[in-house]
């Protein structure tokens, strides 16, 4: 079975269209792991969660997912995602805050834990040192962890003998699941932080054992023409062109 892992798509719709029609120029997938924060920062959150829901898919909750419907406190958010909360939860049908409020902190699909900032911490934690990552192998059971919210691609590695390692998670390159323990974060899809503007995605194929991230071209210019038109604070516009 082939499985895509998505996270962060975070309302851009036009990066999410871009990565579905590459999942399906890529033969397609039997399922979808999507690691949360489907809304917050972009222009068209209604719209996403309607187009996930039409997808074969299971999703853990971003910390963006329930701050849009006041299940967790905007206090640690900078003004301008906290601008883009409130703008948010005003787009919400009543089954979108249904969808969003059931969705779980934790999923266990395959050889996989699913969360979105770390299995320690679900909601908050970056996953994003050796250090941090160490700790946090000790948080699940599985081989293999998933995990988003940083919005950058990267792999963490645990030996038997108990060292963990961190490294970038090239495009294009195909990583073999093998006897170390991982954790992987794709990157995200609707505004990548590293450096590079395309979305960012990758697929699992349990029959090969391996995973292998993609990045995806999109109009990103129409999805700042709708943040703009929506009034959404400018420097959420301008971070999708440096991919920052
Ligand atoms: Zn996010």
């Amino acid at each position: 079975m082939r499985y895509a892992i998505i996270s962060d798509i975070h309302a851009n719709l036009a990066a999410f269209t871009a990565v579905l029609d590459d999942i399906e120029r890529r033969g397609g997938v039997g399922k979808m792991w999507c690691l949360g924060d489907v809304v917050g920062y972009g222009p068209d959150p209604h719209e996403c969660i309607e187009l996930l829901c039409q997808t074969n898919h299971v999703c853990v909750a971003g910390n963006h997912d329930w701050a849009a419907i006041g299940k967790v406190d905007t206090a640690e958010f900078n003004p301008d995602a906290a601008a883009a909360c409130r703008w948010t939860a005003q787009q919400l049908s009543a089954a979108d805050v249904e969808y969003l409020g059931n969705l779980p902190l934790l999923i266990q699909e395959d050889d996989f834990t699913l969360v979105h900032g770390s299995p320690r911490e679900p909601i908050w934690e970056y996953l994003i040192s050796t250090g941090i990552a160490k700790e946090n192998f000790a948080c699940f059971k599985s081989p293999f962890c998933l995990v988003g919210h940083s919005h950058v691609p990267l792999v963490f590695s645990y030996s038997e003998s108990g060292t963990c390692s961190a490294g970038q998670f090239p495009s294009n390159v195909k990583l073999a699941l093998g006897k170390n323990r991982l954790i992987i974060n794709p990157g995200g899809v609707g505004q990548p932080r590293d450096g590079d503007p395309r979305a960012s995605y990758a697929i699992y194929d349990s029959k090969t054992g391996q995973v292998r991230l993609y990045r995806v071209s999109y109009n990103i210019r129409s999805t700042q023409d709708r943040m703009v038109e929506r009034g959404l604070p400018m420097r959420l516009v301008a971070r999708l062109s440096y991919g920052m």
